[in-house]
Protein backbone atom coordinates (compact mmCIF):
# COMPACT_ATOMS: atom_id res chain seq x y z
CA UNK A 1 0.00 0.00 0.00
CA UNK A 2 1.56 3.34 -0.15
CA UNK A 3 2.77 4.55 2.20
CA UNK A 4 1.86 1.65 4.15
CA UNK A 5 -1.76 3.10 5.00
CA UNK A 6 -5.10 3.12 3.13
CA UNK A 7 -5.87 6.72 3.97
CA UNK A 8 -3.13 9.59 4.11
CA UNK A 9 -4.29 11.10 7.88
CA UNK A 10 -3.38 8.27 9.01
CA UNK A 11 0.67 8.15 8.23
CA UNK A 12 1.68 10.76 10.71
CA UNK A 13 3.10 12.49 8.06
CA UNK A 14 2.80 15.58 9.79
CA UNK A 15 4.31 14.49 13.22
CA UNK A 16 6.67 12.00 11.65
CA UNK A 17 7.72 9.08 12.57
CA UNK A 18 5.84 5.28 12.35
CA UNK A 19 1.83 4.81 12.92
CA UNK A 20 0.58 2.83 15.41
CA UNK A 21 -0.58 -0.80 14.19
CA UNK A 22 -3.80 -0.71 16.19
CA UNK A 23 -4.78 -4.49 17.48
CA UNK A 24 -8.56 -3.94 19.08
CA UNK A 25 -10.39 -1.33 20.64
CA UNK A 26 -12.84 -1.07 23.70
CA UNK A 27 -14.93 2.15 24.85
CA UNK A 28 -12.73 5.00 25.23
CA UNK A 29 -8.89 3.02 24.81
CA UNK A 30 -7.58 1.32 21.97
CA UNK A 31 -4.55 -1.32 21.86
CA UNK A 32 -1.42 -1.25 19.42
CA UNK A 33 -0.19 -4.47 18.65
CA UNK A 34 2.87 -4.21 21.04
CA UNK A 35 0.37 -4.22 23.54
CA UNK A 36 0.28 -0.76 24.74
CA UNK A 37 -3.13 1.13 25.14
CA UNK A 38 -3.96 4.75 24.71
CA UNK A 39 -6.76 7.26 25.84
CA UNK A 40 -8.28 7.46 22.20
CA UNK A 41 -8.97 11.21 21.25
CA UNK A 42 -9.85 10.09 17.07
CA UNK A 43 -12.46 7.88 17.50
CA UNK A 44 -11.82 6.70 14.21
CA UNK A 45 -12.08 10.78 13.13
CA UNK A 46 -15.31 10.95 14.09
CA UNK A 47 -17.68 8.09 14.18
CA UNK A 48 -17.45 6.15 17.26
CA UNK A 49 -19.37 8.40 19.51
CA UNK A 50 -20.51 5.54 22.05
CA UNK A 51 -17.14 4.04 21.85
CA UNK A 52 -15.89 1.57 20.46
CA UNK A 53 -17.12 -2.26 20.44
CA UNK A 54 -20.31 -0.56 22.01
CA UNK A 55 -22.21 -4.11 23.17
CA UNK A 56 -25.13 -3.23 21.63
CA UNK A 57 -23.44 -2.08 17.85
CA UNK A 58 -21.62 -5.36 18.00
CA UNK A 59 -25.01 -7.28 18.83
CA UNK A 60 -26.66 -5.19 15.77
CA UNK A 61 -23.74 -6.23 13.56
CA UNK A 62 -23.45 -9.93 14.17
CA UNK A 63 -27.23 -10.61 13.75
CA UNK A 64 -27.65 -8.92 10.39
CA UNK A 65 -24.66 -10.50 9.36
CA UNK A 66 -26.04 -13.98 10.35
CA UNK A 67 -29.12 -13.07 7.99
CA UNK A 68 -26.40 -12.43 4.65
CA UNK A 69 -24.30 -9.02 4.09
CA UNK A 70 -25.31 -7.97 0.78
CA UNK A 71 -29.35 -8.55 -1.05
CA UNK A 72 -29.22 -5.71 -3.48
CA UNK A 73 -32.42 -5.08 -3.23
CA UNK A 74 -34.55 -3.41 -0.76
CA UNK A 75 -34.72 -3.36 3.19
CA UNK A 76 -37.12 -2.46 5.80
CA UNK A 77 -33.88 -1.95 7.94
CA UNK A 78 -33.13 0.45 5.33
CA UNK A 79 -36.41 2.15 5.43
CA UNK A 80 -35.92 2.33 9.23
CA UNK A 81 -32.46 4.17 9.18
CA UNK A 82 -33.71 6.73 6.42
CA UNK A 83 -37.05 7.61 9.05
CA UNK A 84 -34.79 7.76 11.71
CA UNK A 85 -32.43 10.52 10.10
CA UNK A 86 -35.57 12.00 9.19
CA UNK A 87 -36.74 12.23 11.96
CA UNK A 88 -33.17 13.16 13.27
CA UNK A 89 -32.51 16.08 11.07
CA UNK A 90 -34.94 18.88 10.68
CA UNK A 91 -34.43 19.64 7.11
CA UNK A 92 -34.03 16.45 5.61
CA UNK A 93 -37.27 15.43 4.23
CA UNK A 94 -35.95 12.84 1.77
CA UNK A 95 -32.98 10.70 2.38
CA UNK A 96 -30.38 8.51 -0.05
CA UNK A 97 -27.77 6.00 1.42
CA UNK A 98 -24.66 5.85 0.11
CA UNK A 99 -21.02 4.38 1.73
CA UNK A 100 -19.34 6.76 2.99
CA UNK A 101 -18.75 10.69 3.07
CA UNK A 102 -17.14 11.28 -0.35
CA UNK A 103 -19.90 9.71 -1.88
CA UNK A 104 -22.17 11.95 0.15
CA UNK A 105 -20.94 15.08 -1.01
CA UNK A 106 -20.17 14.43 -4.21
CA UNK A 107 -23.75 13.28 -5.01
CA UNK A 108 -25.14 16.12 -3.09
CA UNK A 109 -23.13 18.79 -5.19
CA UNK A 110 -24.51 17.09 -8.65
CA UNK A 111 -27.78 17.01 -7.44
CA UNK A 112 -27.62 20.62 -6.47
CA UNK A 113 -26.65 21.04 -10.57
CA UNK A 114 -29.15 19.07 -11.43
CA UNK A 115 -31.49 20.97 -9.86
CA UNK A 116 -30.94 24.28 -10.65
CA UNK A 117 -29.25 23.59 -14.22
CA UNK A 118 -26.24 25.95 -13.05
CA UNK A 119 -22.55 24.66 -12.51
CA UNK A 120 -20.60 27.24 -10.39
CA UNK A 121 -20.20 25.91 -6.79
CA UNK A 122 -19.06 27.83 -3.50
CA UNK A 123 -16.60 26.35 -1.02
CA UNK A 124 -14.03 27.67 1.69
CA UNK A 125 -10.67 26.73 1.93
CA UNK A 126 -9.75 24.75 4.50
CA UNK A 127 -13.41 22.52 4.76
CA UNK A 128 -12.34 19.10 3.51
CA UNK A 129 -15.80 17.60 1.78
CA UNK A 130 -14.23 14.22 0.67
CA UNK A 131 -11.98 13.45 -2.02
CA UNK A 132 -14.53 14.90 -4.51
CA UNK A 133 -12.37 16.17 -7.93
CA UNK A 134 -14.21 19.64 -7.73
CA UNK A 135 -14.01 19.91 -4.10
CA UNK A 136 -10.38 19.03 -3.92
CA UNK A 137 -9.25 22.39 -4.31
CA UNK A 138 -7.40 25.08 -3.22
CA UNK A 139 -7.72 23.68 0.45
CA UNK A 140 -4.73 26.06 1.38
CA UNK A 141 -5.60 29.43 -0.61
CA UNK A 142 -8.13 32.06 1.22
CA UNK A 143 -8.32 34.38 -1.86
CA UNK A 144 -11.50 34.58 -3.59
CA UNK A 145 -10.33 33.12 -6.76
CA UNK A 146 -11.55 30.46 -9.15
CA UNK A 147 -9.97 26.84 -7.92
CA UNK A 148 -6.60 25.60 -8.40
CA UNK A 149 -6.36 21.86 -7.94
CA UNK A 150 -5.04 20.70 -4.69
CA UNK A 151 -4.06 17.02 -6.39
CA UNK A 152 -2.29 16.34 -8.99
CA UNK A 153 -4.92 14.03 -11.17
CA UNK A 154 -7.67 16.45 -10.64
CA UNK A 155 -7.90 18.79 -13.73
CA UNK A 156 -8.39 22.17 -14.41
CA UNK A 157 -11.45 21.59 -15.93
CA UNK A 158 -12.66 19.62 -12.39
CA UNK A 159 -11.95 22.53 -10.65
CA UNK A 160 -12.87 25.81 -13.02
CA UNK A 161 -16.78 26.33 -11.26
CA UNK A 162 -15.71 25.69 -8.21
CA UNK A 163 -15.02 29.54 -6.33
CA UNK A 164 -12.93 29.16 -2.93
CA UNK A 165 -13.76 31.92 -0.50
CA UNK A 166 -12.40 32.58 3.03
CA UNK A 167 -14.52 30.63 5.61
CA UNK A 168 -16.07 33.39 8.02
CA UNK A 169 -16.57 36.24 5.71
CA UNK A 170 -19.76 37.26 4.60
CA UNK A 171 -17.98 39.83 2.23
CA UNK A 172 -16.63 37.24 -0.07
CA UNK A 173 -19.62 35.72 -0.28
CA UNK A 174 -21.84 38.97 -1.36
CA UNK A 175 -18.86 39.92 -3.85
CA UNK A 176 -19.22 36.12 -5.21
CA UNK A 177 -22.82 36.14 -5.42
CA UNK A 178 -22.74 40.02 -7.44
CA UNK A 179 -19.96 38.60 -9.64
CA UNK A 180 -22.06 35.38 -11.36
CA UNK A 181 -25.41 36.38 -10.63
CA UNK A 182 -27.79 33.16 -11.60
CA UNK A 183 -24.94 31.12 -11.82
CA UNK A 184 -24.09 29.62 -8.86
CA UNK A 185 -25.84 25.98 -8.03
CA UNK A 186 -24.76 25.55 -4.62
CA UNK A 187 -22.67 26.43 -1.12
CA UNK A 188 -21.26 23.47 0.56
CA UNK A 189 -19.45 24.15 4.04
CA UNK A 190 -18.64 22.07 7.38
CA UNK A 191 -20.92 24.55 9.41
CA UNK A 192 -18.48 23.77 12.53
CA UNK A 193 -15.03 23.04 10.22
CA UNK A 194 -13.03 19.88 11.81
CA UNK A 195 -10.90 19.59 8.96
CA UNK A 196 -8.58 22.62 9.48
CA UNK A 197 -8.91 22.39 13.67
CA UNK A 198 -11.76 22.87 15.22
CA UNK A 199 -13.04 26.12 13.88
CA UNK A 200 -16.89 27.33 14.13
CA UNK A 201 -18.95 29.03 11.90
CA UNK A 202 -19.99 32.57 13.35
CA UNK A 203 -23.93 32.78 13.20
CA UNK A 204 -24.01 36.17 11.58
CA UNK A 205 -21.55 33.88 8.40
CA UNK A 206 -24.48 31.26 8.94
CA UNK A 207 -26.84 34.09 8.27
CA UNK A 208 -25.36 35.49 5.72
CA UNK A 209 -25.27 32.28 3.89
CA UNK A 210 -29.18 31.58 4.54
CA UNK A 211 -29.85 34.80 3.41
CA UNK A 212 -27.43 35.08 0.20
CA UNK A 213 -28.56 31.82 -1.40
CA UNK A 214 -32.03 32.13 -0.44
CA UNK A 215 -31.95 35.44 -2.73
CA UNK A 216 -30.39 33.90 -6.02
CA UNK A 217 -32.35 30.66 -5.31
CA UNK A 218 -28.80 28.94 -4.47
CA UNK A 219 -29.22 25.60 -2.77
CA UNK A 220 -26.82 25.80 0.52
CA UNK A 221 -25.44 22.40 1.78
CA UNK A 222 -24.12 21.81 4.99
CA UNK A 223 -21.77 18.88 5.46
CA UNK A 224 -21.99 17.15 8.30
CA UNK A 225 -20.23 14.53 8.05
CA UNK A 226 -18.60 15.31 10.75
CA UNK A 227 -21.09 17.28 13.03
CA UNK A 228 -23.99 15.45 12.30
CA UNK A 229 -25.21 13.53 15.66
CA UNK A 230 -22.07 14.96 17.08
CA UNK A 231 -23.04 18.53 18.04
CA UNK A 232 -26.55 17.54 18.90
CA UNK A 233 -28.37 14.77 17.90
CA UNK A 234 -30.14 17.22 14.51
CA UNK A 235 -26.30 18.20 14.16
CA UNK A 236 -24.87 21.70 13.90
CA UNK A 237 -27.78 22.95 11.90
CA UNK A 238 -30.07 22.07 15.22
CA UNK A 239 -27.39 23.42 17.65
CA UNK A 240 -27.89 26.85 15.51
CA UNK A 241 -31.02 27.11 13.96
CA UNK A 242 -30.04 27.49 10.51
CA UNK A 243 -31.79 25.46 8.15
CA UNK A 244 -30.11 23.76 4.86
CA UNK A 245 -31.26 22.56 1.92
CA UNK A 246 -29.48 19.83 1.82
CA UNK A 247 -27.32 18.04 4.24
CA UNK A 248 -24.33 15.39 3.76
CA UNK A 249 -24.02 12.43 6.58
CA UNK A 250 -21.42 10.04 7.02
CA UNK A 251 -19.13 8.92 10.00
CA UNK A 252 -21.68 8.44 12.89
CA UNK A 253 -24.92 7.94 10.82
CA UNK A 254 -22.61 4.53 10.14
CA UNK A 255 -21.81 3.44 13.41
CA UNK A 256 -18.12 3.11 12.80
CA UNK A 257 -19.77 0.82 9.52
CA UNK A 258 -18.83 2.30 5.83
CA UNK A 259 -22.41 4.18 5.46
CA UNK A 260 -23.24 7.72 4.57
CA UNK A 261 -26.30 9.36 3.54
CA UNK A 262 -27.13 12.91 1.63
CA UNK A 263 -30.87 14.52 2.05
CA UNK A 264 -32.81 17.61 2.05
CA UNK A 265 -35.98 19.27 0.59
CA UNK A 266 -37.74 17.28 -0.89
CA UNK A 267 -38.35 18.90 -4.27
CA UNK A 268 -33.98 18.59 -4.42
CA UNK A 269 -33.96 14.97 -3.85
CA UNK A 270 -36.81 14.53 -6.21
CA UNK A 271 -34.66 14.89 -9.05
CA UNK A 272 -32.78 11.40 -8.24
CA UNK A 273 -33.25 8.75 -10.32
CA UNK A 274 -35.60 7.07 -10.68
CA UNK A 275 -37.68 9.95 -9.40
CA UNK A 276 -35.99 12.64 -11.49
CA UNK A 277 -32.78 12.15 -13.57
CA UNK A 278 -29.74 13.07 -11.55
CA UNK A 279 -28.13 10.11 -11.52
CA UNK A 280 -26.59 7.72 -8.72
CA UNK A 281 -26.25 4.02 -7.82
CA UNK A 282 -24.40 2.16 -5.41
CA UNK A 283 -23.86 -1.57 -5.24
CA UNK A 284 -23.76 -2.00 -1.31
CA UNK A 285 -25.52 1.11 -0.51
CA UNK A 286 -27.57 0.03 2.45
CA UNK A 287 -25.59 -2.43 3.05
CA UNK A 288 -27.71 -4.53 5.64
CA UNK A 289 -24.48 -5.11 7.86
CA UNK A 290 -23.85 -0.95 8.15
CA UNK A 291 -27.44 -0.48 8.61
CA UNK A 292 -27.84 -2.25 11.44
CA UNK A 293 -24.42 -0.27 13.00
CA UNK A 294 -25.93 2.70 11.93
CA UNK A 295 -29.20 2.31 13.29
CA UNK A 296 -28.35 0.89 16.23
CA UNK A 297 -25.92 4.26 17.10
CA UNK A 298 -28.88 6.41 16.40
CA UNK A 299 -31.00 4.92 18.33
CA UNK A 300 -28.95 4.70 21.28
CA UNK A 301 -28.22 8.49 20.89
CA UNK A 302 -32.07 9.28 20.86
CA UNK A 303 -32.86 7.08 23.84
CA UNK A 304 -30.28 8.75 25.75
CA UNK A 305 -28.62 11.91 24.33
CA UNK A 306 -25.35 12.39 25.95
CA UNK A 307 -24.80 15.85 24.45
CA UNK A 308 -25.04 17.84 27.47
CA UNK A 309 -22.78 15.64 29.23
CA UNK A 310 -20.38 15.72 25.73
CA UNK A 311 -20.45 19.30 26.35
CA UNK A 312 -19.67 19.98 30.31
CA UNK A 313 -16.69 17.17 29.56
CA UNK A 314 -15.48 19.05 26.65
CA UNK A 315 -15.49 22.68 28.34
CA UNK A 316 -13.35 20.84 30.95
CA UNK A 317 -11.35 19.53 28.86
CA UNK A 318 -10.66 22.79 26.81
CA UNK A 319 -10.08 24.67 29.69
CA UNK A 320 -7.98 22.48 31.42
CA UNK A 321 -5.74 22.25 28.19
CA UNK A 322 -6.29 26.29 28.06
CA UNK A 323 -4.64 26.43 31.80
CA UNK A 324 -1.97 23.85 31.17
CA UNK A 325 -0.62 25.41 27.74
CA UNK A 326 -0.65 29.20 29.96
CA UNK A 327 1.51 27.61 32.66
CA UNK A 328 3.54 26.28 30.25
CA UNK A 329 4.02 29.66 28.38
CA UNK A 330 3.01 28.24 25.19
CA UNK A 331 1.59 30.71 22.90
CA UNK A 332 -1.99 29.00 22.22
CA UNK A 333 -5.87 28.98 21.61
CA UNK A 334 -8.32 26.19 22.40
CA UNK A 335 -11.17 26.21 20.27
CA UNK A 336 -14.11 23.73 21.53
CA UNK A 337 -17.76 23.11 20.34
CA UNK A 338 -19.03 20.42 22.41
CA UNK A 339 -17.22 16.84 21.74
CA UNK A 340 -14.86 18.33 18.62
CA UNK A 341 -11.74 20.68 19.96
CA UNK A 342 -8.35 21.61 18.84
CA UNK A 343 -5.35 23.31 21.14
CA UNK A 344 -3.91 25.61 18.18
CA UNK A 345 -0.30 26.11 18.57
CA UNK A 346 -1.13 29.88 17.52
CA UNK A 347 -1.36 32.67 19.84
CA UNK A 348 -4.65 34.70 17.47
CA UNK A 349 -7.54 32.96 17.73
CA UNK A 350 -8.83 30.89 14.15
CA UNK A 351 -11.43 31.68 12.26
CA UNK A 352 -10.28 30.82 8.66
CA UNK A 353 -7.63 28.92 7.48
CA UNK A 354 -5.63 32.01 6.76
CA UNK A 355 -5.64 32.03 10.38
CA UNK A 356 -5.01 28.05 10.84
CA UNK A 357 -2.30 27.65 8.85
CA UNK A 358 -0.44 30.36 11.31
CA UNK A 359 0.31 27.42 13.68
CA UNK A 360 3.57 26.30 15.16
CA UNK A 361 3.43 22.87 13.34
CA UNK A 362 6.25 21.69 15.04
CA UNK A 363 5.60 22.43 18.45
CA UNK A 364 2.51 20.39 17.89
CA UNK A 365 4.19 17.35 16.41
CA UNK A 366 6.61 17.46 19.94
CA UNK A 367 2.93 17.54 21.72
CA UNK A 368 1.47 14.87 20.00
CA UNK A 369 4.18 12.65 20.90
CA UNK A 370 4.74 13.04 24.20
CA UNK A 371 1.08 12.84 24.60
CA UNK A 372 1.69 9.34 22.91
CA UNK A 373 4.19 8.71 25.83
CA UNK A 374 2.01 9.24 28.18
CA UNK A 375 -0.40 7.45 26.52
CA UNK A 376 -2.68 9.38 25.09
CA UNK A 377 -3.32 8.92 21.59
CA UNK A 378 -4.58 12.63 19.95
CA UNK A 379 -5.20 13.20 15.75
CA UNK A 380 -1.44 13.22 14.46
CA UNK A 381 -2.04 16.70 12.84
CA UNK A 382 -2.69 20.20 14.16
CA UNK A 383 -5.36 20.49 11.13
CA UNK A 384 -7.60 17.91 12.70
CA UNK A 385 -10.18 18.24 15.48
CA UNK A 386 -9.79 15.41 18.66
CA UNK A 387 -12.56 13.79 19.45
CA UNK A 388 -14.18 11.99 22.49
CA UNK A 389 -16.85 9.77 22.89
CA UNK A 390 -19.40 9.04 26.03
CA UNK A 391 -17.62 6.49 27.28
CA UNK A 392 -14.40 9.13 28.24
CA UNK A 393 -15.25 9.90 31.80
CA UNK A 394 -14.41 13.06 33.73
CA UNK A 395 -11.38 11.14 35.53
CA UNK A 396 -9.99 10.48 31.88
CA UNK A 397 -10.29 14.06 30.62
CA UNK A 398 -8.70 15.13 34.08
CA UNK A 399 -5.92 12.06 33.37
CA UNK A 400 -5.26 13.64 29.62
CA UNK A 401 -5.13 17.25 31.16
CA UNK A 402 -2.49 16.16 33.53
CA UNK A 403 -0.66 14.54 30.92
CA UNK A 404 -0.81 17.10 28.73
CA UNK A 405 0.51 20.00 31.11
CA UNK A 406 3.49 17.38 31.92
CA UNK A 407 4.06 17.15 27.91
CA UNK A 408 3.53 21.00 27.63
CA UNK A 409 6.09 22.18 29.71
CA UNK A 410 8.65 19.97 28.28
CA UNK A 411 8.41 21.05 24.65
C1 LIG B 1 -14.65 12.81 6.82
C2 LIG B 1 -15.35 13.88 6.06
C3 LIG B 1 -15.77 13.70 4.74
C4 LIG B 1 -15.40 12.48 3.95
O1 LIG B 1 -15.98 11.32 4.44
P1 LIG B 1 -15.31 9.89 4.05
O2 LIG B 1 -16.23 8.91 4.69
O3 LIG B 1 -13.93 9.92 4.61
O4 LIG B 1 -15.32 9.82 2.57
C5 LIG B 1 -16.52 14.69 4.15
N1 LIG B 1 -16.84 15.81 4.81
C6 LIG B 1 -16.44 16.03 6.08
C7 LIG B 1 -16.85 17.29 6.78
C8 LIG B 1 -15.67 15.09 6.74
O5 LIG B 1 -15.24 15.31 7.99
Amino acid sequence: MPGGVNSPARAFGAVGGTPLFIDHAEGPYLYDIDGRRFLDFIGSWGPMILGHAHPEVIEAITLAAQRGTSYGAPTEAESGLAEQIIEAVDSVEKVRLVNSGTEATMSAIRVARGATGRDKIIKFSGNYHGHVDSLLVAAGSAAATLGVPDSPGVTVGAGKDTIVLSYNSCEEVVAAFAEYPGQIAAVILEPVVGNMGCVPATPEFLACLRRETEKDDTILIFDEVMTGFRLAFGGAQERFGVRPDMTTLGKIVGGGMPLGAYGGRADIMDQVLPVGKVFQAGTLSGNPVAVAAGSTTLRLLRDDPPYEQLESRGQRLAAGLDRAATDAGIPHQVQQVGSMMTLFFNPDSVHNWQDADRCDRDAFGRYFWGLINEGVYMPCSQFEALFFSCTHTEAMIDESIEAAAKVLKSI
